[in-house]
């Protein structure tokens, strides 16, 4: 028995003696990248799916996996080990809005029907706290909102200080359904290009993060998930048969897109194209997006604003 303690102890040394010579290892890797030239930094999640200078949507496989190597199963582990930190991240952008802060962030999530918006809404927003997210899905404009300039219904949607907000759906089908089908004169829908990018350019500098996520299917797995929807007596309900019809206008939809993403695609606020044949992947992609972008805020813990020992020594002598 002591035996086996000993072996443990010592097993336990050994074990802390490795991870300090990584962490020496780590440090020396870090400090050899601080002095030498600025050394390429890891490819992200970004920059595999971001929408660049002569992008071409019909260029893209749906079936692919950009900056993923894994399979199915490996790809949802993935999808449920960065739930924690997804959570710990929205705390703090929630926390930093308690404390003044007015950083918010904004996903703009599109995509043909049967992409996959509503399993992203389910198993990646789904996973934080609701209390943080704002979700908006955007159906046809009521006859309230068409009295209205198009970007009025976005602008009332929009996320508060520390809120993670959701667009399922957007400002993106007034130049998508809308330029399709005609349902405001070509000359209407052609400026609606410029006027979005000086809106979405306004919410940059009012603090807010955009993400813009196209979810991007085949007609052969729209096909696919239709005729799931038609065999399955549970699924009767997401069936539409609009979509057939909107679905006989395939070749128009992916032209409007190219043309979306060729010039709303912006530096500031780009376009992320993410193959969506497979959900697992497109659910996995759009989670490490967000979390990536979170990431690159830099959000701390709030410091307490008040005298925290004081506070101890107060709640130990009250005697309640
Ligand atoms: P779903 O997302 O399946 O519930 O469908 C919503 C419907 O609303 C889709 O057919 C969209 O094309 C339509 N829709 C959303 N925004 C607009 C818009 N601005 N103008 C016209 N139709 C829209
Ligand atoms: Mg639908």
């Amino acid at each position: 028995m002591a035996k086996k303690k000993d072996t443990k102890a010592a097993k336990k040394k050994k074990d802390s003696a490795k991870v300090t010579k990584a962490a020496r290892k780590k440090d020396s890797a870090n400090a050899a990248k601080a002095s030498k030239a600025p050394e390429a930094a890891a490819p992200t999640w970004a920059d595999a799916l971001r929408v660049g200078e002569g992008f071409t949507l019909a260029d893209v496989d749906p079936r692919s996996t950009p900056a993923f190597a894994g399979d199915k199963q490996a790809g949802k582990d993935a999808l449920a080990a960065a739930d924690a930190e997804l959570d710990t991240l929205q705390e703090q952008l929630y926390a930093e809005s308690r404390a003044g802060g007015r950083r918010r962030v904004l996903l703009v999530v599109q995509g043909m029907d049967t992409s996959g918006k509503g399993g992203i809404m389910r198993h990646v927003v789904g996973s934080v706290d609701p209390q943080g997210v704002e979700l908006t899905a955007f159906k046809a404009p009521s006859a309230e909102e068409k009295k209205h300039p198009f970007l009025w219904r976005i602008r009332r949607a929009l996320p508060g200080p520390g809120m993670i907000g959701v667009f399922d759906r957007s400002h993106y089908e007034d130049v998508l359904v809308v330029r399709v089908h005609d349902l405001v004169p070509p000359a209407q829908w052609k400026r609606r290009y410029a006027t979005i990018n000086r809106f979405e350019e306004s919410l940059v500098d009012d603090d807010v993060t955009i993400i813009k996520v196209m979810l991007h299917i085949s007609p052969q797995e729209q096909k696919a998930r239709l005729g799931e929807r038609l065999e399955r007596p549970d699924k009767h309900w997401k069936f539409n048969p609009r979509d057939l019809d909107e679905r006989e206008h395939w070749a128009d939809y992916q032209e409007a897109y190219q043309v979306l993403l060729e010039r709303c695609s912006t530096e500031r606020a780009p376009w992320f194209v993410v193959p969506a044949d497979r959900k697992w992947y497109a659910r996995l992609a759009v989670q490490q997006l967000l979390l990536e972008h979170l990431r690159g805020l830099d959000l701390t813990w709030p410091v307490a604003d008040f005298d925290v020992e004081e506070q101890q020594a107060r709640l130990a002598a009250s005697e309640v």
